[in-house]
């Protein structure tokens, strides 16, 4: 199974990510979780990186394109797998298909986890008060997180036509419990 799961800051992508992955036994690529990991060791990818992630903004198309076609390179990343975090604009979704076309795969589905922007917004600021693993995340502070909102909604919302016209979008409301949300997706995923 190949699947894109989308959706904004605090939509639920990782939690639903991870059970996904799981279950269905493909590795969980998360271009947040890889950028932050580079951030990290400071290697060439998270020096060029870090600026933007710190702000909020998006790591420039050509970079994630290319560490994206490496990442697909990987052995453990033939018998499919899920992204989360990308694609983030419509020119990496294109992208994306015309690697997915060299590699002679397909995308299976989009999954979009649709959440109001006010439950965005108090999701990320519950989660900097509490102690799940992401709230050490620097871009968690609200100006930086008000910032994430409005690119998701520019750059991001436009993804939801583009799969919506090839017949891959996958709507699951994400203003319900993880388990709710993802019994609809399964649901979804065996009925297509
Ligand atoms: P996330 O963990 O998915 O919220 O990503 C954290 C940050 O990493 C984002 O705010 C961006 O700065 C950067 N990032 C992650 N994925 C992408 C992407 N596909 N394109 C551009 N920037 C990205």
């Amino acid at each position: 199974m190949r699947l894109v799961i989308l959706g904004g800051p605090g939509a639920g992508k990782g939690t639903q990510a991870a059970r996904l992955c799981s279950l269905l036994n493909i590795p969980w690529i998360s271009t947040g979780d890889m950028l932050r990991s580079a951030i990290a060791a400071q290697n060439p990818l998270g020096i060029q990186a870090q600026p933007y992630v710190e702000k909020g903004e998006l790591v420039p198309d050509p970079t994630l394109i290319e560490f994206m076609r490496s990442r697909l390179d990987q052995p453990d990343a033939s018998k499919g797998w899920l992204f989360d975090g990308y694609p983030r604009t419509a020119f990496q979704a294109e992208e994306l298909d015309f690697l997915l076309d060299d590699l002679g795969q397909a995308l299976d589905w989009a999954i979009y986890l649709d959440v109001p922007p006010t439950v965005m917004m108090s999701r990320i600021l519950g989660r900097t008060g509490s102690d799940s693993d992401e709230s050490c995340r620097l871009d968690d502070q609200p100006d930086i997180v008000e910032r994430r909102i409005e690119l998701f909604q520019e750059r991001t919302i436009p993804i939801l036509e583009y799969y919506e016209q090839r017949s891959r979008l996958l709507k699951v409301s994400g203003d319900q419990t993880p388990e709710q949300i993802q019994q609809e997706i399964l649901q979804k995923l065996n009925q297509v």
